[in-house]
């Protein structure tokens, strides 16, 4: 992939990263707010794991919207990585370009379309 596609893509990375980041940032807000119903409001939202023993439900809650969107962070930052080292774009399996319109479509795509569908169908 040409450096300025590698540049583009990096600044898509950036853009939805910081998005999935205050999505879940938001959630962790909204689950502590209501946790709190009645309380003071604003906590430093770092307590709410200690403060909110007798809401489990809510916070089990927190941590399924996390743990999708954790991952999904997560999948974003091993993209950017590939960024750096110039390995984004290339498949992780047979190591074919993916293409730009799938990688616009799914950023933090890692196979080529044909790796995907035989990932899917346990094949690889
Ligand atoms: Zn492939």
């Amino acid at each position: 992939m040409r450096k300025t596609e590698l540049e583009r893509f990096r600044k898509l990375l950036v853009i939805e990263k910081e998005r999935v980041e205050k999505s879940l940032h938001k959630h962790t807000q909204t689950v502590t707010h209501e946790g709190e119903v009645g309380g003071e409001g604003a906590k430093a939202h770092s307590n709410h794991m200690a403060d909110q023993g007798s809401d489990e439900f809510q916070y089990e809650t927190n941590i399924q919207i996390s743990s999708s969107e954790g991952r999904y962070l997560y999948q974003l930052e091993q993209a950017l990585l590939r960024i750096e080292d110039a390995s984004y774009g290339k498949c992780g399996n047979c190591a074919k370009p993916i293409g730009i319109p799938r990688l616009k479509a799914k950023l933090d795509a890692r196979l080529c379309i044909d790796c995907k569908e035989k990932e899917e169908r346990g094949l690889i």
